[in-house]
């Protein structure tokens, strides 16, 4: 029986998780299941799969968590340290799906643990890739992306020798916006941004893809995932979102992963890893789907995707500063304070401010330093959105 923990539980990728491991019970032993807010989904899955403990990241849910859980026999916790605590249960495989710069915590003490950690909070990377790749390397822990995107990179790089890569193309859908005019976009609502053509995913990152936030996260992700030279990385538009990647070698050739947009494919591969097994996936009928399309990305309508750019050549902290202004930028962007234009606009002039004003690329990537530099950008960005209203 494979021991596991999700990180995370109640959110799209945990949900798609908790499909497979529910569907063969009996390979699994359920440790910690974490959430948020929902209590009603995370208590209903810990009784189900009987979890060792379940976690709300909030203090003032432990109550109702404690009342949904009544009878049980589920342990219950609540707050900061008590994700961490779970994390450093003894647990085989752990999904780290937490949304958001606050699942580096967890993530990085789930590592120390040593066994299997399958990443699909790209934050942790974003904000602190050298901190986490180092720490894996120092406790043997293997990790596994859950990224759509990287997964497809992973599996085409199987029995491949790095310095046989020239390039590695991940594909972005566009998000809903992909046929809209910048003045559409200018007015563009929060629920418009959050209908994604192709993906069923949580609604930040939804927002993200409209605005290639979330491949600008991706190209970073790429970059200290796979320890590639930033110009190795290229984007490319496909609305299909059929082919999720490509990794061109030095021979010409270019392998794809090709594959339905369906999350379960990267969560299987990394829960079943170093073994493919079957999926409950839909099988693509390429006849059916007949063609494939492919362009370039307009950097003017994405400045995010400059930014990822600017961000990986300055390197450092300036990871947790985008990262940071981008998730406070799209707050702003949730509760009407700006626009969905304004967001990397606020993100571009965060960047700006506190490159000139703090040490940001020497400085020491620790979880403290990652943290205070997170505060001190979200601060930022509340400033600059204040003073443009
Ligand atoms: P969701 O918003 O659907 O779920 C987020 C999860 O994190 C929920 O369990 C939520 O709890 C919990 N959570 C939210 N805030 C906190 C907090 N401050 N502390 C602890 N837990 C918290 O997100 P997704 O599942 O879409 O995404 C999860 C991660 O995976 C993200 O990093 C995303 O970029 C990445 N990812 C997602 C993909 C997808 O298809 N969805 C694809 C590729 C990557 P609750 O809901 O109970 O409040
Ligand atoms: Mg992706």
């Amino acid at each position: 029986m494979k021991r596991v923990s999700i990180f995370g539980a109640t959110g799209s990728i945990g949900q798609n998780t908790i499909d497979l491991i529910a569907r063969a019970p009996q390979d699994y032993q359920v440790v910690a299941l974490t959430g948020g807010s929902n209590i009603t989904r995370l208590a209903a899955d810990a009784r189900a799969l009987g979890a060792e403990i379940a976690v709300t990241a909030h203090e003032d849910l432990r109550a109702p968590l404690m009342q949904a859980l009544e009878g049980s026999g589920v342990e219950v916790a609540a707050g900061p340290a008590a994700l961490l605590e779970a994390a450093s249960r003894p647990a085989d495989w752990i999904m780290s799906a937490i949304v958001g710069a606050a699942g580096l915590a967890p993530g990085l003490k789930a590592i120390e643990q040593g066994g299997t950690l399958a990443l699909a909070n790209k934050e942790s990377l974003v904000t602190a890739g050298p901190l986490v790749l180092e720490t894996a390397r120092r406790h043997g822990t293997t990790l596994l992306p859950v990224d759509s995107e990287h997964s497809a990179v992973f599996q085409a790089l199987r029995g491949e020798e790095m310095s046989a890569v020239e390039r590695i193309v991940i594909t972005a859908s566009g998000g809903a916006f992909r046929d809209w005019t910048r003045e559409q976009m200018a007015r563009a609502t929060p629920d418009e941004a959050a209908k994604h053509p192709n993906w069923d995913m949580g609604q930040r990152i939804t927002i993200d893809s409209a605005s290639m936030f979330n491949k600008a996260l991706e190209i970073i992700e790429t970059k200290e995932f796979f320890g590639c030279a930033p110009d190795q990385i290229e984007v490319l538009v496909h609305p299909e979102s059929l082919v999720h990647a490509l990794v061109g070698f030095t021979d010409g050739a270019l392998m794809a992963h090709v594959g339905s947009s369906d999350m379960r494919h990267a969560i299987g591969y990394a829960l079943h890893w170093p073994e493919r097994r079957a999926l409950p996936v839909e099988r693509l009928d390429l006849a059916r789907v007949g063609q494939l399309n492919f362009r370039a990305p307009d950097e003017a309508r994405y400045p995010a995707l400059r930014l990822a750019r600017e961000v990986m050549a300055a390197g450092g902290l300036t990871g947790a500063v985008f990262n940071a202004a981008k998730e406070r930028a799209l707050d702003g962007f949730l509760d009407g304070r700006i626009g969905f234009l304004q967001m990397a606009e606020v993100v571009e002039e965060v960047l700006t401010r506190l490159s000139s004003e703090c040490g940001l690329t020497n400085a020491a990537l620790t979880l403290d330093t990652v943290a205070q530099t997170d505060q001190i950008a979200r601060k930022t960005a509340d400033t600059i959105m204040a003073e443009r209203q």
